[in-house]
Protein backbone atom coordinates (compact mmCIF):
# COMPACT_ATOMS: atom_id res chain seq x y z
CA UNK A 1 0.00 0.00 0.00
CA UNK A 2 2.73 2.47 0.20
CA UNK A 3 5.79 2.44 -0.34
CA UNK A 4 8.79 1.48 1.65
CA UNK A 5 10.47 5.25 1.90
CA UNK A 6 7.40 6.58 2.72
CA UNK A 7 6.99 3.85 5.32
CA UNK A 8 10.92 4.45 6.83
CA UNK A 9 10.34 8.34 6.81
CA UNK A 10 6.83 7.75 9.22
CA UNK A 11 8.84 5.74 11.05
CA UNK A 12 11.32 7.99 11.15
CA UNK A 13 9.11 10.89 12.27
CA UNK A 14 7.33 8.66 15.08
CA UNK A 15 10.14 7.54 16.71
CA UNK A 16 11.15 11.20 16.83
CA UNK A 17 8.03 12.29 18.08
CA UNK A 18 5.60 10.05 19.82
CA UNK A 19 8.01 9.25 22.73
CA UNK A 20 7.57 12.73 24.03
CA UNK A 21 4.05 11.99 23.96
CA UNK A 22 4.00 8.78 25.25
CA UNK A 23 6.30 8.88 28.28
CA UNK A 24 5.21 12.42 29.63
CA UNK A 25 7.34 15.13 29.21
CA UNK A 26 8.56 15.35 33.03
CA UNK A 27 10.26 12.67 35.70
CA UNK A 28 9.00 15.15 38.32
CA UNK A 29 6.06 17.15 39.04
CA UNK A 30 5.47 19.02 41.83
CA UNK A 31 2.55 20.29 42.80
CA UNK A 32 2.00 23.22 45.15
CA UNK A 33 -0.69 24.68 46.58
CA UNK A 34 -0.70 28.61 48.32
CA UNK A 35 -4.24 27.95 50.51
CA UNK A 36 -6.19 31.09 50.18
CA UNK A 37 -4.14 32.56 47.30
CA UNK A 38 -7.02 34.52 45.80
CA UNK A 39 -6.38 35.88 42.20
CA UNK A 40 -6.86 39.42 42.88
CA UNK A 41 -4.51 39.56 45.29
CA UNK A 42 -2.00 37.87 43.45
CA UNK A 43 -2.20 39.82 40.38
CA UNK A 44 -1.78 42.98 42.36
CA UNK A 45 1.39 41.46 44.10
CA UNK A 46 2.66 40.48 40.61
CA UNK A 47 1.70 43.96 39.10
CA UNK A 48 3.60 45.50 42.03
CA UNK A 49 7.08 43.09 41.56
CA UNK A 50 6.26 41.80 45.19
CA UNK A 51 6.18 38.38 44.12
CA UNK A 52 9.32 37.37 41.65
CA UNK A 53 8.74 33.70 42.23
CA UNK A 54 5.24 33.02 41.17
CA UNK A 55 5.98 36.11 38.28
CA UNK A 56 8.83 33.80 36.89
CA UNK A 57 6.67 31.24 36.73
CA UNK A 58 3.84 32.26 35.62
CA UNK A 59 5.66 34.39 32.43
CA UNK A 60 7.41 31.93 31.96
CA UNK A 61 5.17 29.17 31.68
CA UNK A 62 1.64 28.58 31.09
CA UNK A 63 -1.12 29.81 33.31
CA UNK A 64 -4.21 31.49 33.96
CA UNK A 65 -5.28 33.87 37.10
CA UNK A 66 -9.17 32.86 35.81
CA UNK A 67 -9.13 29.75 37.11
CA UNK A 68 -11.95 27.84 39.77
CA UNK A 69 -12.57 25.87 43.07
CA UNK A 70 -14.80 23.67 43.28
CA UNK A 71 -18.31 24.35 42.35
CA UNK A 72 -20.50 23.55 45.64
CA UNK A 73 -17.33 24.25 48.18
CA UNK A 74 -14.34 26.96 48.40
CA UNK A 75 -13.23 25.66 51.89
CA UNK A 76 -9.88 23.93 52.21
CA UNK A 77 -10.13 20.28 53.01
CA UNK A 78 -13.14 19.77 50.42
CA UNK A 79 -10.98 21.43 47.45
CA UNK A 80 -7.87 19.72 48.46
CA UNK A 81 -9.47 16.31 48.28
CA UNK A 82 -10.60 17.61 45.03
CA UNK A 83 -7.11 18.58 43.58
CA UNK A 84 -5.61 14.91 44.68
CA UNK A 85 -8.48 12.63 43.66
CA UNK A 86 -9.86 14.81 40.37
CA UNK A 87 -13.26 14.78 41.78
CA UNK A 88 -15.75 17.38 42.30
CA UNK A 89 -17.02 17.26 45.94
CA UNK A 90 -20.30 16.82 45.67
CA UNK A 91 -22.34 14.12 43.79
CA UNK A 92 -22.73 10.93 42.88
CA UNK A 93 -19.08 11.06 40.82
CA UNK A 94 -17.72 13.22 43.75
CA UNK A 95 -15.26 12.55 46.50
CA UNK A 96 -18.03 13.46 49.20
CA UNK A 97 -15.60 15.25 51.39
CA UNK A 98 -17.12 17.78 53.06
CA UNK A 99 -15.34 18.44 56.08
CA UNK A 100 -13.50 21.29 56.88
CA UNK A 101 -12.09 20.16 60.47
CA UNK A 102 -9.27 17.89 61.37
CA UNK A 103 -10.55 14.12 60.48
CA UNK A 104 -11.07 12.08 63.81
CA UNK A 105 -9.02 8.87 63.92
CA UNK A 106 -9.36 6.30 61.81
CA UNK A 107 -12.04 8.64 59.29
CA UNK A 108 -10.56 8.08 55.55
CA UNK A 109 -11.87 9.41 52.10
CA UNK A 110 -12.62 5.98 51.30
CA UNK A 111 -14.77 4.73 54.17
CA UNK A 112 -17.05 8.60 54.16
CA UNK A 113 -17.58 7.71 50.74
CA UNK A 114 -18.18 3.95 51.12
CA UNK A 115 -16.27 3.30 48.46
CA UNK A 116 -12.76 3.40 47.40
CA UNK A 117 -11.49 7.05 46.21
CA UNK A 118 -8.60 6.52 44.28
CA UNK A 119 -5.90 9.40 44.15
CA UNK A 120 -2.88 10.10 42.10
CA UNK A 121 -0.98 9.36 44.94
CA UNK A 122 -2.40 5.62 43.96
CA UNK A 123 -1.49 5.90 39.93
CA UNK A 124 2.21 7.16 40.50
CA UNK A 125 3.01 4.80 43.36
CA UNK A 126 1.09 1.87 41.81
CA UNK A 127 3.56 2.64 38.55
CA UNK A 128 6.90 2.52 41.10
CA UNK A 129 6.87 6.14 41.10
CA UNK A 130 7.87 7.97 44.52
CA UNK A 131 5.72 10.07 45.75
CA UNK A 132 5.63 12.39 48.91
CA UNK A 133 3.22 15.36 50.61
CA UNK A 134 4.79 18.40 52.53
CA UNK A 135 1.22 20.23 54.60
CA UNK A 136 1.47 23.11 56.57
CA UNK A 137 -2.01 22.01 58.26
CA UNK A 138 -2.88 19.35 60.67
CA UNK A 139 -6.19 18.47 58.71
CA UNK A 140 -4.09 17.23 55.94
CA UNK A 141 -3.55 13.68 57.81
CA UNK A 142 -6.59 12.81 56.12
CA UNK A 143 -4.56 11.81 53.07
CA UNK A 144 -1.94 10.44 55.07
CA UNK A 145 -4.21 7.99 56.80
CA UNK A 146 -6.45 7.00 53.89
CA UNK A 147 -3.59 6.29 51.46
CA UNK A 148 -1.66 4.27 54.17
CA UNK A 149 -0.55 0.81 54.59
CA UNK A 150 -3.82 -0.47 55.87
CA UNK A 151 -6.04 1.99 53.88
CA UNK A 152 -4.90 2.07 50.57
CA UNK A 153 -5.77 -0.31 47.79
CA UNK A 154 -3.75 -3.28 47.03
CA UNK A 155 -1.29 -2.54 43.84
CA UNK A 156 -2.49 -4.52 41.07
CA UNK A 157 -0.95 -2.50 38.58
CA UNK A 158 2.41 -4.22 37.71
CA UNK A 159 5.26 -5.03 40.33
CA UNK A 160 3.62 -4.50 43.94
CA UNK A 161 4.57 -1.32 45.56
CA UNK A 162 2.38 -1.67 48.27
CA UNK A 163 -0.72 -0.34 49.93
CA UNK A 164 1.11 2.56 51.14
CA UNK A 165 0.73 5.47 48.01
CA UNK A 166 2.71 8.67 50.14
CA UNK A 167 6.09 7.46 50.43
CA UNK A 168 6.99 10.49 52.39
CA UNK A 169 4.53 12.98 54.37
CA UNK A 170 5.33 15.84 56.53
CA UNK A 171 3.27 18.24 58.48
CA UNK A 172 5.49 21.33 59.68
CA UNK A 173 5.34 25.25 59.57
CA UNK A 174 5.95 26.05 55.93
CA UNK A 175 9.55 27.28 56.51
CA UNK A 176 10.49 23.99 57.69
CA UNK A 177 8.63 21.79 55.77
CA UNK A 178 10.57 23.57 52.54
CA UNK A 179 13.52 22.50 54.31
CA UNK A 180 13.32 19.07 54.37
CA UNK A 181 11.51 18.99 50.87
CA UNK A 182 14.43 20.43 49.04
CA UNK A 183 16.84 18.06 51.44
CA UNK A 184 14.67 15.42 50.52
CA UNK A 185 14.36 16.31 46.94
CA UNK A 186 18.52 16.80 46.95
CA UNK A 187 18.91 13.49 48.25
CA UNK A 188 16.81 11.24 46.36
CA UNK A 189 13.90 12.83 44.15
CA UNK A 190 10.05 12.54 44.53
CA UNK A 191 8.09 11.61 41.19
CA UNK A 192 5.18 13.14 42.28
CA UNK A 193 5.12 15.79 45.48
CA UNK A 194 2.35 17.67 46.68
CA UNK A 195 3.33 20.64 48.84
CA UNK A 196 0.61 23.43 50.84
CA UNK A 197 1.48 26.51 52.12
CA UNK A 198 -1.11 27.89 54.62
CA UNK A 199 0.37 31.47 55.41
CA UNK A 200 -2.24 33.41 53.19
CA UNK A 201 -5.09 31.76 54.31
CA UNK A 202 -3.92 32.06 57.97
CA UNK A 203 -3.01 36.03 57.74
CA UNK A 204 -6.29 36.26 55.70
CA UNK A 205 -8.85 35.13 58.36
CA UNK A 206 -7.07 36.97 60.84
CA UNK A 207 -6.32 40.09 59.16
CA UNK A 208 -8.26 40.18 55.98
CA UNK A 209 -7.45 39.28 52.77
CA UNK A 210 -5.80 41.59 50.61
CA UNK A 211 -4.59 43.40 54.37
CA UNK A 212 -0.72 44.38 54.57
CA UNK A 213 -0.76 41.06 56.67
CA UNK A 214 -2.09 38.88 53.97
CA UNK A 215 -0.06 40.11 51.32
CA UNK A 216 3.22 39.85 53.63
CA UNK A 217 2.44 36.08 53.80
CA UNK A 218 1.81 35.33 50.18
CA UNK A 219 5.69 37.38 49.88
CA UNK A 220 6.83 34.63 52.35
CA UNK A 221 5.20 32.19 50.41
CA UNK A 222 6.73 33.55 47.16
CA UNK A 223 10.18 32.80 48.84
CA UNK A 224 9.57 28.88 50.06
CA UNK A 225 8.38 28.80 46.08
CA UNK A 226 11.92 30.42 45.07
CA UNK A 227 13.72 27.87 47.14
CA UNK A 228 11.95 25.02 44.98
CA UNK A 229 13.13 27.53 41.87
CA UNK A 230 16.49 27.04 42.82
CA UNK A 231 16.77 24.00 43.63
CA UNK A 232 15.42 22.67 40.72
CA UNK A 233 17.59 25.56 38.53
CA UNK A 234 20.75 24.20 40.32
CA UNK A 235 20.52 20.37 40.70
CA UNK A 236 21.80 18.36 37.58
CA UNK A 237 19.33 15.45 38.47
CA UNK A 238 16.29 18.12 38.16
CA UNK A 239 16.84 20.82 35.35
CA UNK A 240 14.97 19.95 32.78
CA UNK A 241 12.87 17.48 33.76
CA UNK A 242 10.45 18.88 36.46
CA UNK A 243 7.17 20.64 35.98
CA UNK A 244 5.56 22.87 38.62
CA UNK A 245 2.18 23.21 39.02
CA UNK A 246 0.60 26.01 41.18
CA UNK A 247 -2.51 26.39 42.28
CA UNK A 248 -5.10 27.41 45.05
CA UNK A 249 -8.07 25.87 47.30
CA UNK A 250 -9.44 29.27 47.46
CA UNK A 251 -9.55 33.10 47.74
CA UNK A 252 -11.15 35.00 49.41
CA UNK A 253 -13.15 38.62 50.50
CA UNK A 254 -13.31 40.55 54.08
CA UNK A 255 -12.19 37.33 56.75
CA UNK A 256 -14.02 34.74 55.12
CA UNK A 257 -13.73 32.34 52.30
CA UNK A 258 -16.63 30.06 52.55
CA UNK A 259 -19.78 31.26 50.11
CA UNK A 260 -18.90 29.69 47.58
CA UNK A 261 -20.90 31.51 44.51
CA UNK A 262 -18.51 34.56 45.66
CA UNK A 263 -16.17 35.26 42.68
CA UNK A 264 -13.35 36.66 45.24
CA UNK A 265 -13.64 33.25 46.97
CA UNK A 266 -13.96 30.87 43.90
CA UNK A 267 -11.12 32.79 41.79
CA UNK A 268 -8.09 31.22 42.06
CA UNK A 269 -4.85 30.99 39.36
CA UNK A 270 -3.27 27.74 37.95
CA UNK A 271 -0.15 27.72 36.79
CA UNK A 272 2.26 25.40 35.28
CA UNK A 273 5.79 25.86 34.39
CA UNK A 274 8.72 23.65 33.62
CA UNK A 275 9.85 20.89 31.39
CA UNK A 276 8.29 21.29 27.75
CA UNK A 277 5.59 23.69 29.00
CA UNK A 278 5.07 26.76 26.79
CA UNK A 279 6.54 30.07 27.31
CA UNK A 280 4.36 32.87 28.60
CA UNK A 281 0.90 31.40 27.37
CA UNK A 282 -3.10 31.54 28.45
CA UNK A 283 -4.31 28.32 29.59
CA UNK A 284 -7.49 28.73 27.98
CA UNK A 285 -5.93 30.21 24.54
CA UNK A 286 -3.88 26.64 24.60
CA UNK A 287 -6.53 24.85 25.69
CA UNK A 288 -9.25 26.78 23.19
CA UNK A 289 -11.43 23.57 22.31
CA UNK A 290 -11.36 22.02 25.43
CA UNK A 291 -11.79 24.59 28.10
CA UNK A 292 -13.72 28.01 28.19
CA UNK A 293 -12.86 31.05 30.26
CA UNK A 294 -15.86 31.85 32.27
CA UNK A 295 -15.30 35.45 32.75
CA UNK A 296 -16.73 36.70 36.01
CA UNK A 297 -19.18 33.46 36.25
CA UNK A 298 -19.33 30.45 38.37
CA UNK A 299 -20.26 27.23 35.77
CA UNK A 300 -21.27 24.60 37.05
CA UNK A 301 -19.63 20.80 36.19
CA UNK A 302 -22.73 20.11 33.91
CA UNK A 303 -21.65 22.92 31.69
CA UNK A 304 -20.20 21.31 28.41
CA UNK A 305 -17.05 23.30 28.29
CA UNK A 306 -15.45 23.79 32.03
CA UNK A 307 -13.33 26.71 33.20
CA UNK A 308 -9.45 25.41 34.32
CA UNK A 309 -9.89 24.08 37.80
CA UNK A 310 -8.04 23.17 40.75
CA UNK A 311 -8.81 19.65 39.84
CA UNK A 312 -7.43 19.35 36.81
CA UNK A 313 -3.74 19.40 38.47
CA UNK A 314 -3.72 15.77 39.55
CA UNK A 315 -4.50 14.22 35.99
CA UNK A 316 -1.97 16.47 34.30
CA UNK A 317 0.51 15.71 36.85
CA UNK A 318 0.28 12.37 36.23
CA UNK A 319 -0.18 12.93 32.31
CA UNK A 320 3.25 15.04 32.08
CA UNK A 321 4.87 11.90 34.17
CA UNK A 322 3.53 10.07 31.01
CA UNK A 323 1.10 8.02 33.23
CA UNK A 324 -3.27 7.64 32.63
CA UNK A 325 -6.11 9.47 34.91
CA UNK A 326 -7.19 8.25 38.09
CA UNK A 327 -9.49 5.46 37.87
CA UNK A 328 -13.14 7.19 38.69
CA UNK A 329 -11.47 10.89 38.44
CA UNK A 330 -13.78 13.27 36.30
CA UNK A 331 -12.07 16.20 36.18
CA UNK A 332 -9.52 16.22 33.23
CA UNK A 333 -10.24 12.10 33.56
CA UNK A 334 -9.24 12.33 29.64
CA UNK A 335 -6.26 14.49 30.23
CA UNK A 336 -6.94 17.07 27.67
CA UNK A 337 -5.83 20.09 29.41
CA UNK A 338 -2.80 20.73 27.65
CA UNK A 339 0.25 22.81 28.46
CA UNK A 340 3.12 22.49 25.90
CA UNK A 341 3.70 25.07 22.96
CA UNK A 342 1.55 25.02 20.15
CA UNK A 343 4.19 23.90 17.71
CA UNK A 344 4.93 20.66 20.14
CA UNK A 345 1.15 19.86 19.94
CA UNK A 346 0.50 19.98 16.07
CA UNK A 347 3.61 17.73 15.83
CA UNK A 348 2.02 15.18 18.11
CA UNK A 349 -1.04 15.12 16.29
CA UNK A 350 0.78 14.95 12.82
CA UNK A 351 3.00 12.32 14.44
CA UNK A 352 -0.81 10.01 15.37
CA UNK A 353 -2.41 11.47 12.20
CA UNK A 354 0.71 9.27 10.38
CA UNK A 355 0.47 6.47 12.53
CA UNK A 356 -3.15 5.78 12.22
CA UNK A 357 -2.09 6.01 8.01
CA UNK A 358 0.73 3.84 8.12
ZN1 LIG B 1 -9.32 29.23 55.50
Amino acid sequence: MFSRTYRFCMAFILAAFAPFAAAGQSQYVIQISVDGLGSSYLSSLIDNGLVPGIARIKSHGASTLNARSDYDMTVTLPNHTTMVTGRPVMGSSGHNWTSNDNPVAGQTIHNNKHSYVAGVFDVAHDNGLRTAMYASKTKFSLFDVSYDAVNGAPDTTGADNGRDKIDTYLYGNSSSITGSFVSAMNLSPFNYSFIHYTDGDTAGHNYGWGSEEYNNAIINVDGYINQILTLVDNSPVLGGRTTIILTADHGGNGTDHSIADDPLDYTIPFIVWGAGVAENQDLYLLNANSRLDPGEGHPAYSEVLQPVRNGDGANLALELLGLGAIPGSVINHTQDLVVPEPATILLIALGSIMLRKI
